[in-house]
């Protein structure tokens, strides 16, 4: 693979290298721009084919940071790490896994502040505590050692303030009450957001793949429960997807029957494809690295000294954002998640927020 030209083609960047022959650590780090802070991402610890897989993850991941950081108004750049799990890491005892983050925090460390790690999928709070042995420039870390604690509330607050932007701005209501919201997953972010939707006044209908955690969350909350593969045809206002990514495919398009898209999964657009189909169709879309951004804030909120309270000021401000970004794909008769880019792209070349 040619290297300079994935990272060209990205608008980077560093990509840097880590390998510890004592615990067999295979890491990578990706470093989108510093121009507007320290880059702050997730580690990524997974079995990849190949060493082209794992640059072509981080190299992507990190310029997504990178987005998410400079539309969430953040002093932060976007980064990422990867660590190459051998195919055995599920067996390793804990020492042995201990020893592979300390080496990683060794790395991290070495690269002086300019990357800040934290968790991400395959990785825990508890990785986080060992790495946070060997550096200080990762967040994360459980409560009791100085960290900020589970993001998903804060994602979940910023998710029902895209939402009532989008009931405001889209739908020309003057709040939350009646409108039917129908939530795919409701795990960590899902199930906090349903309570919050709930709070003021939605109607709700959830699926999730798990049935105690779907029966839980309508027993709670007074929800109607549909199977997994209905919830996306639900004749609703607004479809939450927050299990996985790619929920949004070109087959399941034409039976959308919501007018908007709005919720807490990664890259929920399965192609590019899909966001303009759905544009074409007026459903809006609220793209998913601005209003999933709470959980972000809430971590950089933890660099710059823990205060719960700027956090969720910060993420209630994601209602502003979602805002301009209807009123600027009405101007400029845009998809949503273009203009996203397009902010976060003027955002970084300028050095600055406005
Ligand atoms: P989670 O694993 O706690 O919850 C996901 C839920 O979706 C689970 O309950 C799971 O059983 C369910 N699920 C899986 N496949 C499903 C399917 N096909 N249909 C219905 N339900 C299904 O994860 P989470 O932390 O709540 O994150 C949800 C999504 O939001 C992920 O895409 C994640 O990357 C994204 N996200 C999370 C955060 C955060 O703060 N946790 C921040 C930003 C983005």
């Amino acid at each position: 693979m040619e290297i300079f030209e994935t990272l060209a083609k990205l608008g980077y960047g560093e990509l840097h290298f880590g390998h510890d022959a004592a615990t067999g650590l295979r890491a990578l780090v990706g470093i989108h721009s510093t121009r507007l802070g320290p880059s702050i991402g997730g580690t990524r610890i997974r079995f990849y084919d190949s060493e082209s897989d794992a640059i072509d993850d981080v190299t992507r991941l990190a310029q997504g940071m990178a987005y998410k950081a400079a539309v969430a108004k953040l002093p932060h750049g976007g980064g990422k790490a990867v660590i190459m799990a051998p195919a055995d890491l599920a067996k390793w005892p804990a020492e042995k896994r201990a020893a592979l983050f300390r080496a990683f925090g060794a790395f991290v460390d070495n690269l002086g502040g300019r990357y800040i790690t934290t968790e991400d999928s395959g990785t825990s709070t508890s990785d986080m505590d060992v790495v946070r042995t060997s550096t200080k420039h990762v967040l994360g870390t459980s409560i009791d050692k100085g960290g900020s604690g589970d993001p998903s509330p804060f994602t979940a607050l910023g998710c029902r303030r895209g939402i009532e932007a989008i009931a405001n701005h889209v739908f020309g209501k003057p709040d939350l009450k009646g409108l039917h919201v129908a939530v795919q997953g409701v795990g960590h972010v899902g199930a906090h957001l349903a309570r919050e939707l709930v709070q003021a006044g939605a109607k709700l209908t959830i699926c999730d793949v798990d049935p105690a955690r779907r029966s839980a969350v309508a027993a709670e909350l007074g929800a109607a429960v549909v199977d997994v593969d209905q919830i996306l045809e639900v004749d609703c206002d607004i479809v939450a997807p927050c299990a996985l990514g790619g929920a949004l495919t070109e087959a399941v398009l034409p039976k959308l029957k919501c007018k908007a898209v709005a919720g807490a999964a990664n890259n929920q657009l399965r192609t590019p494809g899909v966001g303009k189909a759905l544009h074409a169709r007026g459903i809006f879309y609220a793209p998913d690295y601005v209003i999933n951004g709470g959980g972000l804030i809430n971590v950089a909120q933890e660099y710059a000294g823990y205060d719960a309270a700027a956090a969720r000021a910060k993420t209630i401000a994601i209602y502003d954002t979602i805002k301009d970004i209807i009123d600027r794909s009405r101007r400029e008769k845009t998809q949503p998640e273009l203009i996203a880019d397009r902010i976060a792209e003027e955002t970084i070349a300028a050095g600055t927020h406005k």
